[in-house]
């Protein structure tokens, strides 16, 4: 069949000659796909919603020989709270950016699918909110997105000696796969971690991205649960996200 249905979201639309949008989609049904919408620029094109960065919608595609062509859409969520907020904005930029990074073409994974649109619609209905916060569900989609790449890191015991942290302290090292205990704590690379912090990981990587939105934490432990999160992605990624400095704006000055 030359023609096919998707439910995805636009991680990346780039324009491309005069009126066409060149897509980055993340769909439930085929994984990440590249597909081209033609005459999305135009004013009053019926594609043009659909197709912005960050919405969800159903897509009609038709297979061609080197890009897929998007012939009608149906918009499932555009996430507007989201849309309209700079922080809201990073967020929604760094996990299209990680998707995009942490998976292949064609190779669908219906679990990251859901932890995707389930995060972007926990920043969507976080955005100004009182006691909602959008570094919780980020972090918390984070973790997801690494424990079903296989990198989840270890939090509980320590990845050299397998015993628990203990009183003498805990540091992170992403690099060795997780936490390090103070005796076998080898250079400087490794982090330090408190307990409270510690803990905090532990929560947010078995949390919903709902639930994690409304956790409060203290500016100290937020940092280092950030701290935490970029060293794991530069372990995994050729460097730091581009999207992190962004993101690192804006929540360094909330
Ligand atoms: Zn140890």
């Amino acid at each position: 069949m030359a023609l096919y249905h998707v439910e995805g979201i636009i991680l990346r639309s780039r324009d491309l000659g005069e009126a066409d949008r060149l897509l980055t989609v993340y769909s439930l049904e085929e994984g990440k796909l590249g597909a081209v919408a033609r005459g999305a620029r135009r004013p009053g094109s019926r594609l043009a919603a659909s197709v912005q960065p960050f919405a969800c919608a159903r897509l009609l595609l038709w297979r061609g020989k080197h890009l897929d062509v998007v012939t009608q859409t149906q918009l499932r969520q555009s996430f507007p709270r989201l849309r309209s907020d700079l922080g809201g904005v990073a967020a929604a930029s760094l996990l299209a950016e990680l998707v995009d990074c942490f998976t292949q073409e064609r190779d669908p994974a219906p679990s990251l699918f859901a932890l995707l649109r389930g995060t972007l619609a926990a920043l969507d209905e976080s955005v100004g909110e009182p006691g909602r916060s959008l570094e919780g569900a980020t972090y918390a989609f984070i973790l997801g997105l690494l424990a079903l790449a296989g990198f989840a890191p270890r939090l509980t015991r320590c990845v050299y000696c397998g015993e628990e942290p203990g009183p003498a302290g805990c540091y992170f090292d992403a690099p060795a796969g997780g936490v390090v205990c103070a005796r076998c704590r080898a250079d400087d690379r490794a982090l330090r971690l408190s307990e409270t912090s510690r803990r905090v990981l532990l929560h947010l990587a078995g949390s919903s991205p709902q639930a994690a939105s409304r956790l409060a934490l203290s500016p100290t432990t937020m940092h280092e649960v950030r701290a935490v999160m970029v060293s794991c992605l530069e372990a995994r990624l050729e460097g730091r996200p581009r999207a992190w400095d962004f993101w690192y704006q804006q929540v360094g000055r909330r």
